[in-house]
């Protein structure tokens, strides 16, 4: 275990902004976790697990203990004739782990290829692309208590797993740390490519008939079109979540714009685009300062190289202020922003 007082946080995260923690800490084994609480003041600070740091915004310096678990390991606990059941340490990089499964033959994950991040953090959003969420292949969660200083056992059921939200990103946030993520998966391909962007990129290279490695090929050539590439502009993805509107909210809304967008999400509401929003405000492709919007996704905010935590946020409050002028809509980010109370547009 490593762990050192007022750490910065700059390498850690991907929007690479100039912030510190009062503590920051290292573990690579699950063992070494009893020892965080003899060596760390774990009663007298706040305590934020961190994996890759690919969806977290450190606004101003973080008061408390920053943890990062770097297990490694990926295991084949049993098999029947339709699926395998895995466990794999969270310090895994995710992708690669989409990766190894599909080399094993280990199918379901291959609409969530390329998404940055470690696999410990995938249950915590309830991770999500091109149709696909990560709750549907999920069985569990391994996790260490920092409250009983014991690992325990939490079941899917439990997770209280919805778009990009769970019980871990909610009360159980700063209070546990995954170890391991138990996934279940099939042991033949079925793809999923009903995701209109998907479908179609798979029509237009003339595959009528796709295979997951097709599936997984897709979604890394659309990502690497759409998305900026932490390693050289650094962002976090999406930063708001689409926001889920009841059915007759959204007809109203239609009546007005009637070129809104939507997607189906339950019996009685609908998903809007938080993207489409944005661009109808005129933000794709803007920059204020060292802050912009992505120009081929409107939803990506990027740190052009010098921006603060402080004016990330800023810049985040303004988009916020425009889609709820415009539209009436409060978009949530989807990124964690810390200290929580620095998010509270609607005071500005
Ligand atoms: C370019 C880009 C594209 C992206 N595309 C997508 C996408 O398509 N779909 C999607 O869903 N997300 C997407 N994301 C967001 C991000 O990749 C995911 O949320 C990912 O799971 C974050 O992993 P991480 O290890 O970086 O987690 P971090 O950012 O370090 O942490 C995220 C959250 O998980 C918690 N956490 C992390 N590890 C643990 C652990 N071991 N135990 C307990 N809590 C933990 C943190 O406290 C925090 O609340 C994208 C991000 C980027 C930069």
């Amino acid at each position: 275990m490593w762990y050192q007082e007022h750490v910065s946080l700059y390498g850690w995260t991907s929007f690479r902004v100039p912030t510190t923690a009062a503590y920051g800490a290292i573990c690579s084994h699950p063992e070494e976790l009893p020892y965080v609480h003899k060596l760390l003041p774990l009663r007298e600070h706040p305590v934020v697990v961190l994996g890759n740091g690919s969806n977290i915004l450190f606004a101003t310096d973080y008061p408390g203990i920053v943890l990062r678990p770097l297990f490694r390991g990926i295991h084949l606990l049993e098999y029947d004739e339709d699926t395998v059941q895995v466990e794999v340490a969270a310090g895994e990089p995710w992708h690669e782990f989409v990766y190894t499964c599909l080399r094993n033959g280990w199918y379901g994950l291959e609409n969530l290829a390329l998404i940055p991040g470690t696999v410990g953090a995938a249950p915590v959003h309830n991770i999500g692309a091109y149709g696909v969420e990560v709750s549907q292949f999920l069985e569990g969660v391994r996790v260490w208590d920092f409250t009983t200083e014991q690992l325990c056992w939490l079941p899917a059921e439990e997770l209280l797993l919805r778009y990009r939200s769970s019980i871990l990103r909610e009360t159980l946030l700063g209070k546990v740390l995954v170890t391991h993520v138990r996934f279940r998966l099939y042991r033949r391909a079925r793809p999923k490519v009903d995701y209109p962007e998907l479908a179609r990129f798979l029509s237009d290279s003339g595959i009528a008939y796709p295979t997951a490695e097709d599936v997984f090929r897709a979604v890394c050539a659309i990502r690497r079109c759409k998305l900026p590439d932490p390693a050289h502009i650094p962002n976090a993805g999406s930063f708001f979540k689409n926001p889920v509107l009841p059915l007759s909210v959204a007809e109203e809304l239609r009546q007005r714009h009637p070129a809104l967008p939507t997607f189906p999400h339950g019996s009685d509401t609908v998903k809007i685009p938080a993207g489409w929003l944005l661009e109808q405000c005129g933000w794709k492709g803007k920059r204020i300062g060292n802050v912009g919007v992505w120009q081929h996704h409107a939803l990506v905010i990027v740190n052009y190289g010098a921006a603060t935590g402080e004016e990330i946020l800023r810049f985040a409050e303004l988009l916020w202020r425009s889609v709820y002028d415009r539209f009436g809509i409060t978009l949530e980010p989807e990124v964690l922003i810390l200290p929580r109370e620095a998010w509270n547009p609607s005071s500005r």
